[in-house]
């Protein structure tokens, strides 16, 4: 596997591979990696010639310095996966890389409201960081082929936006999340939990596998949202930020008669101090 840490060196490689007709799959994540990270790894080796992981943990996107500090950081094991795997390439950078003191690095896209709701406003900041470092590193790679987990649903319909909006070059595929047996969505943070916590994780997912059952059923939404909150709040260990039934192209919240194309499930948990995301989709 090559690993790249300079932007110079990764565009010179990049463009003979281009050149030579070769398809490019990327996958930007902040590392620590797991299986989540490896499936998107899988589906980009199996659609493109050529498969570019970056690992960078995007000092822009953290709005908690404490949650910067304390991210996980894996960086031999992450090696070793990305080698079992059979990844091609690995894009290390410093920050300086990525962000140069001599780049005004702008995004002039109007997000409406997919930046006025849910992890946006919980997390003030954090997408205009997203989008700025995905930004960088999709001018730098200029892949085919960009992978994104539904796990960041969010972050996934903010990029959507962007490519469309700036006409970028580049096909964004949603990739499922993947899941520890129990339901708990695989996450870089869950290895901040304590085993209490983790036990205590277990709930946010079976909360939002049963609001989406009542969905089905046609039982209220006012209703469902209540519910699941209150199911959530049962774990003492567990604090709901939001818990949210939304239209899953706008992220508007759903209202009682809309009939739509696909409606998604998104929450956001405190465990302990970790905070954790999660969402169903139901087509
Ligand atoms: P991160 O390292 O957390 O920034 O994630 C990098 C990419 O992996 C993002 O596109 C995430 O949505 C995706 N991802 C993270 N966790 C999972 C998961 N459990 N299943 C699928 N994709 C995931």
């Amino acid at each position: 596997m090559l690993i790249f840490k300079t932007v110079n060196e990764l565009s010179r490689y990049l463009q003979t591979l281009k050149r030579a007709g070769r398809r490019i799959g990327f996958v930007p994540t902040m590392g620590a990696l797991h299986a989540g990270h490896l499936s998107l790894v899988k589906t980009a080796l199996g659609e493109n010639d050529f498969c570019i992981v970056s690992i960078f943990v995007n000092p822009a996107q953290f709005n908690d310095p404490a949650d910067l500090n304390r991210y996980p950081r894996t960086f031999e094991r992450d090696l070793e996966l990305l080698l079992s795997e059979g990844c091609h390439a690995l894009f290390f950078p410093e920050v300086e890389e990525i962000y140069p003191a001599h780049l005004d690095i702008r995004v002039d896209v109007s997000f409406g409201f997919l930046f006025q709701t849910m992890e946006a406003l919980h997390r003030p900041g954090h997408f205009e960081g997203v989008v700025k470092a995905v930004k960088r590193l999709l001018d730098i790679v200029e892949p085919h082929n960009l992978y994104m987990g539904q796990k960041d649903y969010q972050q996934f319909l903010i990029v959507q936006r962007m490519i469309e909006a700036l006409h970028l070059p580049v096909r964004l595929v949603l990739c499922p999340t993947v899941r520890e047996p129990d339901g708990l969505a695989l996450s870089s943070r869950n290895q901040l939990l304590s085993p209490q916590e983790r036990e205590a994780a277990r709930q946010i997912s079976r909360t939002l596998f049963q609001a989406a059952e009542k969905l089905k059923q046609g039982l209220p939404l006012d209703s469902i949202r209540a519910e699941s909150v209150n199911d959530l709040k049962k774990e003492p260990l567990l604090q709901p930020e939001y818990f949210e039934i939304a239209n899953a192209v706008t992220l508007r919240p759903l209202q009682e008669a809309e009939t739509t194309g696909g409606i998604i499930i998104c929450t956001a948990v405190k465990a302990g101090t970790v905070r954790l995301i999660d969402n169903v989709m139901i087509a």
